[in-house]
């Protein structure tokens, strides 16, 4: 029987969502999204030096072509980088959903609007829009992505440039101002890539809690394999010990064993109880994404030169206050200091990523879990669902929001993944 399934948002989980459902059966798709948002959040910089972290003919549509982004890249824009900008991707993904609109006009309606909340009836649900309207749909898949970027405001100051990927952000500064950048991670190197780029010649303090970089990827080393399996279900003691193992047995690539962990991360996770992933949250993660969550090549060797010139500098603090104008005075209280110092500086940026701890503050999630809809992982990282993505009767969710239960399901091929499991459940 053709159903009809709603689908919120319309970033890549979205669309390759209303992909697979609209090719692998006869249901009716209704995907909201706000206009100007179609992509989402990871594909939103429209600076061509942020580049993407998986290798461009990895990054293909669907399950059934994984080489179609570097033909796309190929055919659109001459030669293929080895990793694309993720401006490329957007473009990409945009030209993707055109293609599903044309192919299926009378089974996909898109929907300009932000959901505010899902009510249960006999049948399904209904859809509840910012506009005050609604719609019936028997299904509904939550595809509302990564959160919002952290904020600094509560340190309010004119000097203060709290999203960097705004275009033409980061044009009021001065090849050489001295720049103080909030957190050390990937939207850090995407702060750099920028004033490389722009021929940036100051100095730059980044700063974050521990100081950790991203590692970048090397192709040097050939796979891994390692079969997992028989720890899932075990307490992280063992997984650790066995890790621990492994990286000795491999040392010299230490990548190979990380990457061997994906196929089984998912179910490793999904046999945790709330104090383990708290405590891996709290104590590990740091550690886990610098060296899951890997840069381009090319991104690490600038930031290298970055440090090794002395132009960039890591601080290991946390940020106390900053006042005054140009130039400003930041006060940094370093990592088991009681000192504060105070550096001047034009700008401070706001690369402190996206805001996971805060993905449950947003509407529609407050909504559900009110209604109990939904369920709150109590490490506040995202809903509860199976390991396919199932929230309670005929609602899922896809992608980042399904971290909690899930982990590693945000990025493309993970996601891939999960949409063809999903389209074949609905
Ligand atoms: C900066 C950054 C870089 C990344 N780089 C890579 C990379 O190189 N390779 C890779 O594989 N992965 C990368 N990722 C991971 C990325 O999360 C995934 O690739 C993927 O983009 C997630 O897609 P999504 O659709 O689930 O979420 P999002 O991209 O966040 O999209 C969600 C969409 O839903 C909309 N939405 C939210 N709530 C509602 C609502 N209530 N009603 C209507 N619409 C709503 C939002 O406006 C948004 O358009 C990156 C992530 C980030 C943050």
């Amino acid at each position: 029987m053709s159903k009809s399934i709603a689908i919120i948002g319309t970033g890549y989980s979205g669309i390759i969502l209303a992909w697979e459902i609209l090719t692998r059966t006869d249901h009716q798709v209704l995907i909201f999204g706000l206009e100007g948002t179609d992509g989402g959040l990871a594909y939103s910089s429209t600076d061509v030096s942020h580049l993407l972290n998986v290798p461009s003919e990895k990054m293909g549509f669907n399950n059934a072509n994984h080489g179609d982004f570097f033909h796309w890249v190929q055919a659109n824009m001459g030669s293929v980088p080895q990793f694309s900008p993720r401006f490329y991707f957007k473009q990409y993904l945009i030209d993707c959903f055109k293609e599903l609109v044309n192919q299926h006009p009378t089974r996909l309606q898109i929907i300009r609007q932000s959901v505010h909340n899902l009510i249960r009836n006999q049948r399904g649900f209904l859809i509840l829009t910012e506009d005050q309207k609604n719609y019936f749909c028997h299904t509904c898949v939550l595809a509302s992505g990564n959160p919002a970027y952290t904020n600094l405001a509560k340190l309010a100051n004119p000097h203060i440039i709290e999203n960097i990927y705004e275009p033409l952000a980061l044009d009021k500064i001065s090849s050489h101002d001295r720049v103080m950048i909030a957190g050390s991670s990937l939207s850090m190197v995407d702060a750099l890539l920028s004033l490389h780029q722009k021929k940036h010649r100051g100095p730059i303090i980044a700063f974050s809690r521990r100081g950790f970089l991203p590692h970048g990827h090397d192709f040097s080393h050939p796979p891994v394999l390692i079969d997992w399996s028989n720890q899932i279900g075990t307490p992280w003691s063992s997984i650790l010990k066995r890790f621990h193992q492994e990286l000795k047995n491999h040392s010299h690539n230490w990548r190979g064993v990380i990457d061997s962990l994906r196929p089984y991360t998912q179910s490793l996770w999904y046999g945790l109880n709330t104090a383990q992933k708290n405590s891996f949250l709290q104590h590990l993660r740091p550690y886990w994404d610098i060296h899951r969550h890997r840069i381009a090549p090319e991104a690490h060797k600038i930031v290298s030169n970055m440090l090794s010139s002395g132009q960039l500098k890591i601080k290991m603090a946390r940020m106390i206050k900053i006042h005054g104008n140009d130039p400003c005075s930041a006060f940094l209280k370093p990592r088991g200091e009681k000192r504060i110092d105070e550096y001047q500086v034009e700008w401070v940026l706001n690369c402190l990523g996206p805001a996971i701890q805060a993905c449950l503050d947003r509407p529609l999630m407050k909504n559900l879990i009110q209604s109990g809809l939904g369920t709150a992982c109590k490490t506040g990282i995202g809903l509860i669902t199976d390991p396919i993505g199932k929230v309670s009767e005929n609602l899922y969710a896809i992608g980042p929001i399904c971290r909690a239960s899930l982990w590693e399901c945000i990025a493309v091929p993970d996601i891939r993944i999960q949409a063809e499991k999903l389209a074949k459940e609905v």
